[in-house]
């Protein structure tokens, strides 16, 4: 057993990251002690109107995998082999996400795996779980965590070291952190805000709508999209500009509402009975990133997932780089026998990745609602493919992303650069057609710049 199990290690936050932690640790025999500020998920009801499901990829599957979750989550996941993509007129056109058989993404509840993974950090006797407990901060100088039980209002204090802040993208210990003086943030918030809506089962409970994809009605400046849930439903997210011409500030009142929708999708706003009155009860979500540096106190506390790292959510990212920080702090476990070194060695891995998956994810909100409908860019696509099949070394950028957690993500991104300009000169030098590009061409290119 590590040294370092010799302290409970406090967790503020039991969402996914947090929860996945609680697991990964008490399965190396630490004590600890998880604090979250919501009601038990496991007596209360899921929260509706955040994002109700989520796209679980690669490499948040192999840190559930080293939990040893994936045979309890399994049943929770439905696969989703591409990108549906919805015309204005209707017709629908399906762009696979890869090319082998298990290149496929999986829709997963949020609050489901949520639970699941709560429920097992539960059945580990040295796990603490203080639900409704809400940390007001981190006090390093004093050297401790400053928390509030809302069943009494009572508040109190507890030794700060060490502690894992898992308290998500509006995190109340990086925000004390930042006040102090000890970290400094940048959040970067979008000028687009989101909204959850529902297109329910068909009468006899079967899916309205290709459950095996994730469907995109990509319109330019906005869009709306939907992730199939196990219960035939589907959770439908519209992403739309704050203020201007096409945007939240005009969806005023059921009219405006039911025209835009009828307008702009119609084959959706037909699947939704509940359409005006969901688009006004549920809260308009907003969308950011947030860069945080340091993510670390000595080896007091340590910001880990949004906490550290919000990114907005286009590329299905957020939480699977959430669960790969968790796997990559289980890892550096068998490495080092002082937090502060432990702490400042995950920092040192992962903020490049973290980087480099906030860039691709906002690169992604174009290419989802705008370029998927281009011409070239499908040509590109079928080309890149094309290529994959036929060099070993060439991985397209979105598959690097979700199907291969052995690259990390500032790699992908390197790679991916380099690939859109080997693309770019095949088009210019020989032709892009997937049938006639020129291959000694390609060959040469790949084998000097990507070995
Ligand atoms: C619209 C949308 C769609 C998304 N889709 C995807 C997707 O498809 N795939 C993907 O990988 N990611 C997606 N994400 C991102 C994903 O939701 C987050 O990256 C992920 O939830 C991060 O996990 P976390 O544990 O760091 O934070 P969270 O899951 O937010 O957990 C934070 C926890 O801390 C608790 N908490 C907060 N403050 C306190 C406090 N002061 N004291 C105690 N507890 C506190 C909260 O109640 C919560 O339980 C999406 C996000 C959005 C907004």
């Amino acid at each position: 057993m590590t040294p370092l199990a010799d302290r409970p290690v406090n967790i503020v936050g039991a969402g996914l990251a947090g929860a996945l932690l609680a697991v990964l640790l008490a399965r190396r025999a630490f004590a600890v002690d998880v604090y979250e500020r919501r009601p038990d998920p496991r007596q209360a009801q899921g929260e509706r109107g955040r994002s109700i499901n989520l796209a679980l990829a690669a490499r948040g599957i192999r840190a559930l995998e080293r939990a040893g979750m994936m045979e309890r989550i399994r049943p929770l996941l439905i696969p989703m082999r591409g990108r549906m993509v919805h015309s204005m007129s209707g017709e629908t056109q399906l762009q696979p996400y890869g090319q082998r058989q298990d290149e496929v993404i999986y829709s997963v509840s949020r609050s489901e795996l949520n639970r699941v993974l709560i429920e097992e950090a539960a059945r580990h006797p040295r796990v603490r779980l203080r639900f409704r407990h809400t940390c007001l901060e981190a006090l390093p100088g004093a050297g401790v965590l400053r928390l509030r039980d809302e069943g009494t209002g009572s508040e109190c204090t507890v030794p700060l070291a060490p502690t894992v802040a898992t308290d998500g993208a509006g995190s109340a210990v990086r925000s004390g952190l930042a006040r102090a003086g000890l970290v400094s943030v940048r959040e970067d918030r979008l000028d687009h805000d989101y909204k959850e809506l529902t297109l329910p089962a068909a009468h006899d409970g079967r899916p309205a709508m290709e459950p095996h994809a994730l469907h995109i009605w990509p319109r330019g400046g906005f869009m709306l999209i939907a992730l199939p849930n196990i219960d035939g439903s589907f959770t439908a997210t519209l992403f739309l500009a704050r203020s201007g011409p096409d945007s939240f500030q005009t969806l005023t009142g059921p009219d405006r509402i039911r025209s835009f929708f009828q307008s702009q999708f119609a084959d959706a706003a037909q699947l939704m009975p509940r359409l005006v009155e969901e688009f006004t009860a549920h809260p308009q979500g907003q969308l950011g990133t947030v860069y945080t540096h340091p993510w670390h106190v000595g080896g007091q506390v340590l910001l880990l997932g949004d906490a550290a790292h919000a990114i907005v959510p286009f590329h299905g990212q957020g939480m699977n780089a959430a669960f790969e920080d968790c796997l990559i702090l289980d890892s550096l476990l068998d490495q080092h026998d002082d937090w502060d070194t432990l702490f400042a060695d995950l920092e040192f891995c992962r903020l490049p990745n973290a980087a480099a998956i906030a860039q691709m994810a906002l690169e992604n909100y174009v290419e989802m609602r705008d370029t998927v409908r281009d011409p070239t860019y499908l040509r590109r696509k079928a080309l890149a493919m094309e290529l994959e099949r036929r060099f070993p070394a060439f991985i397209p950028r979105y598959s690097m992303v979700m199907f291969h957690p052995e690259i990390p993500y500032a790699e992908a991104l390197r790679r991916g650069s380099v690939q859109e300009q080997i693309l770019e000169e095949l088009d210019e030098r020989s032709g892009l057609g997937e049938a006639d590009f020129d291959r000694e061409l390609a060959r040469a290119l790949i084998a000097e710049r990507l070995a």
